[in-house]
């Protein structure tokens, strides 16, 4: 098996590495290993992989190898597409956080009552992870604040762009600190995801993992 595809080629403390080996993580899958040294050199990144690649963990760890829990403001953001993705995000966060103590990672999309959300971002929380338009009412009700987000992932942005979400992403981008690193993934690289990644990001990393035949 090729060394460079252990995770234990990463600058990722004892803890972590045994806790995604709990997991079952054995080896990192391609796209984990073309992202993750860049993502923890702490560059912006451009990201094309297909669905079932393992994406969630390669920004999950890159926001949790640098989030500090003892601070209690939202220090990664993940934008997703749709309720479900974002539970799936969310669950996934969870487990690759088990290591570290007490982070708390907090779900924020629509059809959800807004009072218990203003309540969990009252008491803290150091990940959030939500749909474009909930973000943009937090946002808009100042009930988030998001200057102190050193990590901001765009996942599935091709999604997101065809559901019409490019405006209220670009006002939720707008909100987060200039000093980011944002990353961005996506199945397809069509001409609205150049414009997104030349408004968003700065001087991104490319990497693409090619389907399987
Ligand atoms: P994507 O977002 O690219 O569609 P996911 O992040 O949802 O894919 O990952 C797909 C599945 O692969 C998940 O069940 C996840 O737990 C698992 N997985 C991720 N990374 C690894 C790894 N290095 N080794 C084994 N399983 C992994
Ligand atoms: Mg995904």
């Amino acid at each position: 098996m090729d060394n460079s595809t252990s995770f234990s080629t990463l600058a990722l403390s004892p803890a972590f590495l045994s806790n995604l080996d709990s997991l079952g993580y054995k080896e990192m899958t391609p796209i984990q290993a073309q992202s993750l040294p860049i993502i923890l050199q702490q560059q912006d990144l451009i990201a094309q992989a297909k669905t079932g690649s393992g994406k969630t963990a390669a920004f999950g760890i890159g926001i949790l190898a640098k989030l500090n829990p003892t601070y209690f403001a939202v220090q990664g953001l993940v934008i997703c597409p749709t309720r479900e993705l974002a539970d799936q995000v969310s669950n996934e966060l969870r487990r690759l956080a088990r290591f570290a103590g007490n982070i708390k990672i907090l779900t924020l999309c629509g059809g959800a009552p807004m009072r218990p959300q203003i309540a969990s971002l009252e008491h803290g929380a150091h990940i959030v992870v939500g749909t474009p338009g909930r973000l943009i009412d937090h946002i808009s009700r100042g009930t988030i604040k998001l200057n102190a987000v050193q990590t901001l992932v765009l996942d599935e942005a091709d999604r997101m762009v065809d559901m019409g979400f490019y405006d209220d992403i670009h006002s939720i981008v707008s909100a987060c600190s200039p000093r980011r690193q944002t990353l961005l993934f996506s199945a397809t690289y069509a001409d609205d995801i150049r414009r997104a990644s030349e408004q968003f990001l700065r001087d991104p990393v490319e990497v693409k993992v090619e389907a399987q035949h």
